[in-house]
C-alpha cells in the first residue's frame, strides 16, 4: 500500500484549503487528496446564478490546478475506512496507508429520496439551486413568470447553507417586483423546521422582507413527492399534535432543496457518529474515538452552520491541532463554531449572518457591516470579494479573516 503522512479524504472547499495550509507549515511532509471529481465547485455562488447576478461557469475550476504543489492527487473516491489499520480502501481496488488522516468529504444531497424529484428537475418549473446544473434554470424561471404559484422548499436540517433556500425566494421576489408581476405570484416556502432561521436574532430583519414581499411562511411542512409534468408537489406537514397529513398543491415554479445528510462510505464506519458523520470534539475537531483523525467541513459532527465561511476557520484549528498531535503535543487551538449565511434579501442587499457555537453573534466586520441589517457593503462583499477570497486566499493556505482562537 501507498503510505502517506498525512491523507485527506475529500478534495472541496475544506480538503483543499487544509493541503494548502499544511505545506505553508510544512513542505516536507507527504500529503495525499483523495478526489474522485475533475472539478471543484465554489458553491456558495449557485444562489447568486439563480438570482441572476452570477456567471455559473464561474464557479467552476479543474480539480487538477487547485491541488497544492507537492501534494499526491488520488483520483479515487474512499470506499471504506480501516482505523484500526491506518487505512483507507478506495473504489479503484487500491489500499492506502496514513500516520493521520483529516475527513473533509462534504455531504450527500439525497435527491432519490424524494420521488419524482430527481426526474423533473430542468422542465415543468422545476429547479434547484443546489445543483450547478439546474442554477441556470432557477434564473430562466424567474426571468418569464408572471403568474401562479411559486413554492421554494427547506428539508428537514441539517442541510448546508441553512439560509440558501430562503435567499432563493427573495431574489426571486425581487426580479418579480422588479418587473412588476409580484402581485399576481403566489409565493410560499414550505419549511421542514419550525422556524425561519436558526438563529433568533437574524428573524426580524428577515421577516421584514417576506412581509414586504407578501411571501407565506408555512412550519413543519416537508417536501415528500414531485409530478413534474403534472406541476404538483406534495408535502407531509406535522401539526401540534404530532399527526401528519399529506397536503398536495400545484405550482408554476418549483425551487426544491434535496434532503442531505452523510456520504454512505462514512455512514456505517468506526468513525462515524449514530447519524453518520464524523464524530469530532467540536472544539478541537478531533476525532473521538482516533486520536490520529480529524474531521472538518460539512462531513464533521461538529454543530456549526455547515459553510464554506466555517470551513475556513476550521481549516486553521485542524492544520495546528493535527500537527501538534503529530508530535505528541497539546492541541494548541479550539474551533469557536463561527459559520456564515449571507442572506440575500434584494439583488444588491444582503444580510450578514455570522455566529458561533449557540447563535453567538460573531460579526467579522462590526465597525463596517451592521449585522442586523440589509447592506450593499454585504453584497459587494459576497459577490466580489469572496470568491476572490476563496480561489487565492482560502485554497492557497493564506489564512486571511480565518484567524485561529487560542485555547
Ligand atoms: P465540499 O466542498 O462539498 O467538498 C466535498 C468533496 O468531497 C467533493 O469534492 C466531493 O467530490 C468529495 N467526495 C465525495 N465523496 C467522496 C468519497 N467517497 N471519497 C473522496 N472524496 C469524496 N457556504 C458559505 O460559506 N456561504 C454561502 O453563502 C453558501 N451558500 C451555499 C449555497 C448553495 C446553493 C450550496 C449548495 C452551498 C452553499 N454553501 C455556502 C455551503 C458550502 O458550499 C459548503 O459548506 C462547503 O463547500 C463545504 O466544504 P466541504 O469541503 O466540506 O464540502
Amino acid at each position: 500500500a501507498q503510505k502517506f503522512d498525512i491523507l485527506i479524504a475529500g478534495g472541496g472547499a475544506a480538503g483543499i484549503g487544509l493541503a494548502a495550509s499544511l505545506r505553508k507549515r510544512d513542505k516536507q511532509l507527504k500529503i495525499g487528496i483523495i478526489e474522485p471529481s475533475q472539478w471543484h465547485y465554489y458553491q456558495p455562488s449557485w444562489t447568486l446564478v439563480g438570482g441572476g447576478a452570477y456567471k455559473v461557469k464561474d464557479s467552476k475550476r479543474n480539480t487538477k490546478a487547485l491541488i497544492p504543489q507537492g501534494v499526491t492527487w488520488i483520483e479515487s473516491a474512499v470506499k471504506d475506512f480501516e482505523p484500526d489499520s491506518n487505512q483507507v480502501k478506495l473504489s479503484n481496488g487500491e489500499t492506502l496507508e496514513y500516520q493521520q488522516l483529516a475527513v473533509a468529504l462534504g455531504l450527500k444531497s439525497n435527491w432519490d429520496q424524494i420521488p419524482g424529484l430527481k426526474e423533473s428537475l430542468g422542465k415543468n418549473g422545476v429547479t434547484s439551486n443546489y445543483s450547478y446544473e439546474y442554477a441556470p434554470y432557477t434564473w430562466e424561471l424567474v426571468k418569464n413568470l408572471k403568474s401562479g404559484k411559486a413554492i421554494f422548499t427547506q428539508p428537514p436540517m441539517p442541510i448546508k447553507c441553512p439560509g440558501a433556500p430562503q435567499k432563493a425566494m427573495y431574489l426571486s421576489c425581487y426580479e418579480w417586483e422588479q418587473q412588476g408581476v409580484l402581485k399576481q405570484i403566489e409565493v410560499e416556502l414550505d419549511n421542514a423546521g419550525g422556524a425561519l432561521f436558526g438563529v433568533a436574532d437574524f428573524v426580524p430583519p428577515l421577516m421584514e422582507y417576506v412581509k414586504h414581499y407578501e411571501a407565506k411562511l408555512i412550519f413543519n411542512s416537508n417536501l415528500i413527492a414531485v409530478d413534474g409534468p403534472k406541476q404538483k408537489a406534495t408535502f407531509a406537514v406535522k401539526a401540534a399534535d404530532g399527526t401528519i397529513e399529506h397536503v398536495e398543491k400545484s405550482f408554476a415554479m418549483l425551487h426544491a432543496v434535496p434532503p442531505q445528510g452523510p456520504q454512505d462510505c462514512l455512514k456505517e464506519s468506526q468513525i462515524a457518529n449514530a447519524e453518520g458523520w464524523v464524530e469530532v470534539d467540536q472544539f478541537t475537531l478531533q476525532s473521538t474515538k482516533f486520536q490520529n483523525i480529524f474531521g472538518l467541513g460539512d462531513c464533521c459532527s461538529s454543530p456549526n452552520s455547515k459553510t464554506a465561511a466555517a470551513a475556513r476557520k476550521q481549516i486553521v484549528v485542524v492544520a495546528e491541532n493535527l500537527l501538534a498531535a503529530r508530535n505528541s503535543k497539546t492541541l494548541p487551538l479550539k474551533y469557536d463554531g463561527y459559520g456564515s449565511c449571507p442572506l440575500t434579501v434584494e439583488r444588491g442587499k444582503i444580510v450578514l449572518a455570522e455566529f458561533g457555537f449557540g447563535g453567538k453573534l460573531l460579526p467579522t466586520f462590526p465597525w463596517l457591516i451592521n449585522p442586523l441589517k440589509a447592506t450593499r457593503l454585504a453584497w459587494i462583499l459576497k459577490r466580489d470579494i469572496l470568491p476572490w477570497l476563496y480561489w487565492n486566499a482560502m485554497l492557497k493556505g493564506h489564512e486571511w479573516l480565518a484567524k485561529p482562537f487560542k485555547n
